[in-house]
C-alpha cells in the first residue's frame, strides 16, 4: 500500500441560495424547514425479537467451541445488516435534502445526553449523530453549506414572529402561535427556527456574498462548526426582520 502525503487546500462551501433548516426527533426523523416531514425507521427494534434469539443461541453453546463462534458469528452478522440499512437510508435521505438546498443548518444536540437518557434505546437506534456525519459529508461533496447552529428551545419559538410560546406537550403536535396565529406542524416550525437562526449566522457573509465581497470573515469564527449566541432572542428576532419572508 501506498501512502502519499500532499498539503492542499480545499474550498470549503459557502452560504447561497436556499437555506433548509432540519429538527430532529423520534416521532419524526427529520422534519425540514420546507415542510418535508420524514418518519422515524425502526431498524434495530425490527430486528430486536431475532437477536435475542441468536444470543439466546450463542449463551446455550459451550464457550470457545466451533458451533458457538458460528453462533457468535450469526449475532454479529445481523449486528451489521441493521447497521448497513441504517447507514444506507441516511446516505440517501441527505441526498434528498441537498437536492433542493444551498445551505443546510441542524440543531448542534448533546447527542450523548441524550442516548443516556430515557429514550436511550431510541435515539441510538435513529443514529442521529450518524445522520449529521453523512450529511456534513454529503452537503461538502455537493458543494453545500452546513452549520450547527443552538439547539435551546427550538421548539418553544414562533417561527413567524419570534415570540416565545412556552413548552409543548409531546402529543401536542401542532404549534400554534397566540401572537400572530401562525400554525403548523410543531416540528416544522422548529426546523424553521433551526433555518432562521443559522440565517442569522451566515447573513453576514451571505450579504458580502451578494455585494461581491470575496472574503468569508464572518462575526462568529470562534468554532466555524458551531454556532452560539447569549442572545440568540435577538439574533433571531433581527434575522427574521432581515430575512422575512424566508420561507
Ligand atoms: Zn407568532
Amino acid at each position: 500500500m501506498l501512502t502519499v502525503q500532499w498539503d492542499v487546500s480545499t474550498p470549503q462551501p459557502v452560504p447561497r441560495s436556499e437555506a433548509v433548516g432540519i429538527d430532529v426527533g423520534l416521532t419524526n426523523f427529520i422534519a425540514t424547514s420546507n415542510g418535508l416531514l420524514v418518519k422515524r425507521p425502526r431498524f434495530f427494534l425490527t430486528c430486536e425479537r431475532k437477536l435475542k434469539l441468536l444470543q439466546q443461541r450463542v449463551s446455550k453453546k459451550h464457550i470457545g467451541s466451533n458451533n458457538w463462534k458460528k453462533a457468535q458469528k450469526k449475532v454479529a452478522s445481523l449486528h451489521e445488516y441493521v447497521a448497513n440499512c441504517r447507514k444506507d437510508w441516511q446516505r440517501k435521505l441527505s441526498h434528498k435534502i441537498c437536492d433542493d438546498a444551498g445551505m443546510v443548518f441542524v440543531e448542534d444536540l448533546n447527542l450523548v445526553g441524550l442516548s443516556r437518557g430515557m429514550l436511550g434505546k431510541h435515539c441510538l437506534d435513529a443514529g442521529f449523530g450518524q445522520f449529521f456525519n453523512i450529511l456534513e459529508q454529503t452537503c461538502f461533496k455537493r458543494d453545500i453549506y452546513f452549520q450547527k447552529v443552538d439547539s435551546r428551545k427550538t421548539s418553544q419559538i414562533c417561527p413567524s414572529c419570534g415570540t416565545e410560546t412556552g413548552k409543548k406537550e409531546l402529543s401536542e403536535r401542532t404549534h400554534v402561535c397566540s401572537n400572530c396565529g401562525y400554525t403548523t406542524d410543531r416540528d416544522v416550525a422548529a426546523a424553521q427556527v433551526v433555518a432562521i437562526r443559522g440565517l442569522a449566522a451566515v447573513g453576514h457573509t451571505v450579504k458580502m456574498h451578494e455585494q461581491g465581497v470575496n472574503s468569508l470573515e464572518s462575526p462568529r469564527r470562534k468554532n466555524p462548526r458551531t454556532f452560539r449566541s447569549s442572545s440568540v432572542k435577538n439574533l433571531f428576532i433581527r434575522s427574521f426582520a432581515e430575512n422575512s419572508p424566508a420561507f
